[in-house]
C-alpha cells in the first residue's frame, strides 16, 4: 500500500502508521486534548489573532496543568501523539522559561531527553530552542550564550509578531549557524511576502515556520526556490487562525507547484486538534492537492537536510 493510494482510499489507519515528519510543533502545545480531559467538548477554536489563541490555551490547558508535573504531562502527550501519528522526524520547540520548573538547565534538558527515550526512542527527535521576539535583546543574548554550551538544541526558532524586524537577532543566529544548528523563524503568517524574504536574508534561515504570505509574490517565490528555503506549513493552524479562508484554497498548493520545498506540520495540536495525518486528509479531500503531490510533500519532510 502506498501513501497516495491510502489517501485516495481514505484509509486513515494506513495513513496514520506511514512515516511522516512534524517540523513545526510547539512542544507543550503539541499533545492530544484527550490525554487531559474525558470531555473534550471545549469552547470553539476560532481565533483572529495569536493573543486570543494564547488566552484559550492558558485558560483551558496551561493553568490547569502547570508546574513541573504539568510541563512533563504536556511534553509526554506531545511525544505520544507524534508516535501515534506515525511521526518519524519530530522537531519540538521549547522556550527557556519552562526551565524554571527544574533545578537547573541541565535538569530541564535531561527531563526532555528522558521523555524522548522513554516514550518514543524510535523517533528522530530534533530539540528546538524557541526564542520570543523582543527589542530588549541583551538578556536573550546572555541566555543564548549560556544555553548553547549544553549542546542540547539542534534547531532554533523565533516566535512572536512576525511583522517585527528580526535584525537584532542576527548575532545569535550567526553563532547558532557556526554550531551547525538548523536556523528557522516564524515569518509570513501575519507578515507579508517581503518580510519573509527579509527575515530569511538577515538571519540566513534554512527553514521558515509558515511563510505562506510568500505565495502572493512571484519575486519572493523565485527567491525562496533559488535559495532552497523550506517552508514548514501548518494548514489547520492557518484555517483556525483565519490566515486562510479554507483548506481548498490554501497557498501550500501554489508554493508547492512553484517548486518550493514545503512540509505539513501540526503547530499546536493540543489547541487545533488536527493531527499531521488529518491535515494530509484535509488537503486531499478539499481538492487542494493531489495524492501524489501530498506524498512528495511527505517525502520532503523525511529528507535529512
Ligand atoms: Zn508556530
Amino acid at each position: 500500500m502506498t501513501f497516495s493510494k491510502a489517501l485516495a482510499d481514505k484509509d486513515y489507519e494506513t495513513l496514520r502508521t506511514m512515516p511522516k515528519s512534524d517540523l513545526h510543533n510547539h512542544a507543550t502545545r503539541g499533545g492530544n486534548i484527550r490525554d487531559f480531559f474525558d470531555d473534550v467538548d471545549l469552547p470553539k477554536r476560532d481565533f483572529t489573532n495569536l493573543d486570543e489563541m494564547q488566552q484559550w490555551y492558558d485558560a483551558n490547558i496551561k493553568y490547569k496543568f502547570s508546574g513541573q508535573e504539568g510541563f512533563i504531562a504536556r511534553v509526554e502527550s506531545a511525544f505520544k501523539q507524534a508516535q501515534h501519528d506515525g511521526i518519524r522526524r519530530l522537531a519540538l520547540s521549547f522556550g527557556i522559561g519552562d526551565s524554571i520548573h527544574f533545578a537547573s538547565l541541565e535538569a530541564y534538558f535531561m527531563a526532555i531527553r528522558q521523555l524522548h527515550q522513554t516514550i518514543a526512542p524510535e523517533i528522530d527527535f530534533i530539540p528546538e530552542l524557541c526564542l520570543g521576539r523582543t527589542s530588549n535583546i541583551e538578556p536573550v543574548q546572555d541566555m543564548f550564550d549560556e544555553v548553547i554550551e549544553y549542546d542540547f538544541f539542534k534547531s532554533i526558532d523565533l516566535v512572536g509578531d512576525d511583522r517585527d524586524s528580526v535584525a537584532n537577532y542576527k548575532s545569535i543566529y550567526r553563532k547558532a549557524k557556526s554550531k551547525g544548528i538548523i536556523l528557522k523563524a516564524h515569518l509570513g503568517e501575519f507578515g507579508d511576502a517581503e518580510s519573509v524574504r527579509k527575515g530569511v536574508d538577515v538571519l540566513e534561515l534554512d527553514e521558515v515556520q509558515h511563510g505562506i504570505a510568500a505565495a502572493t509574490s512571484i519575486e519572493v517565490k523565485n527567491w525562496l526556490r533559488t535559495n532552497d528555503v523550506q517552508l514548514n506549513i501548518c494548514p489547520s493552524s492557518n484555517v483556525m487562525l483565519n490566515r486562510v479562508p479554507s483548506y481548498e484554497i490554501h497557498p501550500i498548493k501554489e508554493l508547492f507547484h512553484h517548486g518550493i520545498k514545503v512540509t505539513i506540520n501540526s503547530d499546536d495540536m493540543l489547541i487545533f486538534d488536527q493531527s499531521v495525518t488529518q491535515d494530509y486528509i484535509n488537503l486531499f479531500e478539499s481538492g487542494c492537492m493531489s495524492a501524489n503531490d501530498l506524498n512528495t510533500v511527505r517525502e520532503t519532510g523525511l529528507l535529512l537536510r
